[in-house]
């Protein structure tokens, strides 16, 4: 199946009380077991994509013909949609020129009024394309790309200023921060999320830094109407793990265990196990 926006596969998952997960991928081994697992699972999945990492895969282009080549020649049938994560407003222009399916325009950073107008342009853009498109409101905690947010709640009202501007799917800060968890987080903003679902019905929200948000937050932010759940640190921590063992058990000085096809295994398989967890946990399995 050729790449899909994200626009059906969050409906459903919004009605049925699932999330689909957003992994993030940085080449062609994240995204071949990323790939793999979603298809081996049944599941919808988005395929996210940062601008840096855009930049270190040569350019979006590349990233599109990778993603495109492999859904063809590995057989992937279940719905796959390729976004931009965190997008600036030239960022979001050059993804749509290259084929993605799916963009975010993060405008946390501008003044809502000027979040609200270039919104507005990408939106209508990416209407006329068949792309769907995320926008973001409060910034959302640590540090991705080099941009910092604080982990700031969201205001419900413009919340609804945006989700009314036409987006697909909406982020709403509720207290969640990229990267790890510091011990003295204080969990999930409930009652924000609550709050910002009242006044924007049936969008489907986005939980941002899934990585070490207990099960049971998770699964209570499904049930309050996060229906795309995105994972990226989770899936480097489980690949550096495994890699790092492989190395120290000198498996790399054994016969030809220095071939990269041999040295990127370990790592490779390490994310199919954290996607095939999130995949459960999320409750996407076979909704494809
Ligand atoms: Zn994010």
């Amino acid at each position: 199946m050729p790449l899909v926006n994200a626009k059906e596969m969050l409906t459903k998952a919004k009605a049925g009380h699932y999330a689909v997960g957003q992994f993030n991928i940085n080449n062609l081994e994240w995204t071949k077991s990323i790939l793999l697992t979603a298809q081996e699972m049944n599941s919808p999945v988005i395929l996210g994509v940062s601008e840096g990492a855009g930049k270190y895969m040569c350019g979006y282009k590349t990233v599109v013909g990778m993603v495109n080549g492999m859904i063809e020649e590995l057989g992937i049938t279940v719905p796959v949609a390729l976004h931009l994560d965190h997008g600036s407003y030239e960022g979001a222009k050059a993804c749509i020129e290259a084929g993605f399916s799916s963009i975010m325009f993060d405008g946390s950073h501008y003044p809502i009024d000027e979040n609200i107008a270039k919104t507005k342009e990408l939106v209508a853009i990416c209407e006329e394309k068949g792309l769907s498109i995320e926008a973001e409101v409060g910034s959302i905690g640590g540090e991705e790309d080099g941009v910092v947010g604080a982990g700031e709640c969201a205001d419900p009202n413009e919340c609804k200023m945006i989700a009314d501007l036409g987006v697909t799917m909406l982020a709403a800060g509720i207290g969640n921060i990229h990267g790890k968890y510091p011990e003295n987080w204080a969990g999930l903003s409930f009652e924000t999320l609550a709050a910002v679902q009242e006044k924007t019905g049936t969008m489907p929200l986005v939980l941002h830094g899934g990585t070490g948000i207990p099960a049971e937050m998770i699964q209570k932010a499904i049930n309050l109407g996060v229906s795309k759940i995105n994972v990226n640190t989770e899936c480097q921590l489980a690949f550096q793990e495994a890699t790092r063992k492989y190395i120290e058990e000198g498996k790399d000085l054994q016969g030809k265990g220095f071939d990269p096809r041999k040295l990127l295994a370990p790592g490779s398989e390490a994310i199919k196990a954290t996607v095939r967890e999130k995949i459960e946990l999320f409750g996407s399995k076979d909704k494809a």
